[in-house]
């Protein structure tokens, strides 16, 4: 019954873990959950606001257009502009997406033929190797190891294999790792992109969750454009998860095809959302700093606690997790600190080289990192 693509998907790894949290949290244990990667703190009010407004127009009730409001893909551009000092057309060179992870899955549509390889990054986002197997691709891992500085060796990938690849993801802030890019690194990724026709898929959503690291795009490269598509998102920047909304940018060839893709597949993001997102992108910043604030403050306390508690961990650079190095076996640890009501990622979910280590999401507030740690005091 089931479809050959579907049965070629990973198996979900924590069924075990996952029924034991649940198993506790009915016997009303109190568990702290640094699990999800889903921002704790609520949508700025001005955001909210906007929404209530413009559910309000009638003619926002009707069906958005497929590529997003073109005053919507202005505010993008401004915002590209502000923030990283790139230009790019409205008009032309970006569309609207329903949440970055559907572009994510909907873009392999637009360039694999069957068999192509897709070039993606272990320990990762699940989405990179999952999406070509539908669209009848071979996903091909590049690890990300700390050797390197969790960023991929280029060199390695074996030349077969890169003849054969159409596509490369590559994300950074880096969600497991939570390493930055430096402008060198996104150099080197084009130049390999341009040498060997493969386009670069840069999922940026954790652009602007950095800490003492500049904002960053790969589109800061000369002439990127060509070859790369950007992925970003309201949802990490504005604790807009839950609102679905995200774009991509590119160069016009890149964008045309995706968007024919997506005229087949969707309708579009509400033009409610959009109009609130507009507000999002062109009222002041600071509420995105206030973020990065709350987070950083969480992190330092985490980071000194696990120290104290003789782990080896540096502050992260980037995004709002923590990968923890931790010995043995990564779900093995993840079920002990369950024991004691504390929940984190195996780093196994993320990919094997995701192994030995763990995730901790720093959605929880200073007071329930502390208690954690206290909890974790007694096991370690
Ligand atoms: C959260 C996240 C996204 C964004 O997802 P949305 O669909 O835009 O909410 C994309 N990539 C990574 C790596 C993420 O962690």
């Amino acid at each position: 019954m089931i479809s050959e693509n579907l049965k070629k998907l990973p198996p979900y790894l924590f069924d075990e873990l996952d029924r034991k949290a649940e198993e506790k949290r009915r016997e009303g244990i109190d568990i702290i959950d640094f699990g999800v990667g889903d921002p704790d703190i609520p949508t700025p009010e001005h955001i909210v606001k906007a929404c209530c407004e413009a559910a309000r127009k009638k003619e926002n009730h009707r069906y958005p257009s497929y590529e997003g409001k073109l005053e919507f893909r202005q505010a993008v551009a401004e915002r590209f502009k502000e923030d990283f000092g790139v230009d790019v057309d409205p008009e032309r060179e970006i569309i609207s997406l329903i949440g970055s992870k559907e572009g994510i899955h909907n873009v392999h549509f637009a360039f694999l033929n069957r068999g192509d390889y897709v070039l993606y990054p272990d320990p990762g986002y699940p989405v990179y190797k999952t999406a070509p197997i539908f669209a009848g691709g071979i996903p091909y891992k590049v690890p990300l190891l700390e050797d390197n500085g969790f960023l991929p060796d280029l060199e390695k990938i074996p030349k077969e294999v890169v003849k054969k690849a159409k596509i490369m993801w590559i994300n950074y802030p880096n969600n497991p790792t939570t390493t930055v890019a430096e402008v060198e690194f996104y150099k080197e990724v084009v130049d390999f992109a341009r040498e060997n026709g493969i386009i670069v898929c840069s999922d940026e959503a954790y652009s602007h969750i950095v800490y003492d690291h500049k904002y960053r795009t790969i589109l800061q490269v000369e002439g990127a454009k060509d070859v790369c598509i950007v992925f970003n998102s309201l949802s990490k920047t504005y604790n807009m998860t839950g609102w679905r909304i995200g774009y991509a940018i590119g160069g016009e060839e890149l964008i045309k095809a995706f968007r024919k893709v997506k005229t087949n597949v969707d309708s579009g993001v509400s033009n409610i959302i959009q109009d609130a997102a507009i507000v999002a992108l062109r009222s002041s910043q600071e509420c995105v700093k206030k973020n990065v604030e709350i987070y950083r403050e969480r992190r330092d306390v985490l980071v000194e606690g696990l120290k104290k508690l003789g782990f080896k961990c540096e502050k992260p650079r980037g995004t709002f997790y923590l990968w923890l190095k931790v010995e043995g076996s990564s779900i093995e640890f993840a079920n002990r600190l369950l024991d004691v009501g504390v929940l984190v990622t195996p780093g196994i979910g993320f990919g094997e080289h995701g192994e030995g280590y763990v995730r901790f999401a720093l959605t929880q507030s200073v007071e329930r990192i502390k208690e954690a740690l206290e909890r974790m005091e007694e096991i370690f």
